[in-house]
């Protein structure tokens, strides 16, 4: 009998294979709500990170712009609230433009 993954279930990102948030503690990446001060480590190993711009890059697709409550973890080496900062200052980046 063949297994497959059902029809709706979403791509793995290519890129996620090269991640090293996989290679390390990937808790370390999802802090406690109010524990935003906690994401130094994940931060520094973001910026060694190869696939850096790639992550950014999808966190930013996936929330949108979505509030900074409704973000979680650390993408891209940005918190929920950097992320949310980005997405505001990418809107009005683009009204000016
Ligand atoms: S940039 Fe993204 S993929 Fe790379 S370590 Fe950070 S969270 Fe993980």
């Amino acid at each position: 009998m063949t297994r497959r993954a059902p029809d709706n279930l979403a791509p793995a990102l290519h890129w996620a294979a090269n991640s090293l948030c996989a290679q390390t503690y990937p808790a370390l990446f999802f802090p406690e709500r109010g524990e935003d001060n906690t994401t130094a480590v994940s931060k520094q190993i973001c910026r060694r990170c190869p696939v850096i711009e790639e992550c950014l890059a999808e966190a930013m697709r996936q929330e949108g712009t979505a509030s900074h409550s409704h973000r979680y973890g650390v993408w891209g080496g940005l918190s929920p609230a950097e992320r949310a900062d980005l997405a505001k200052a990418r809107a009005r980046w683009a009204e000016a433009a």
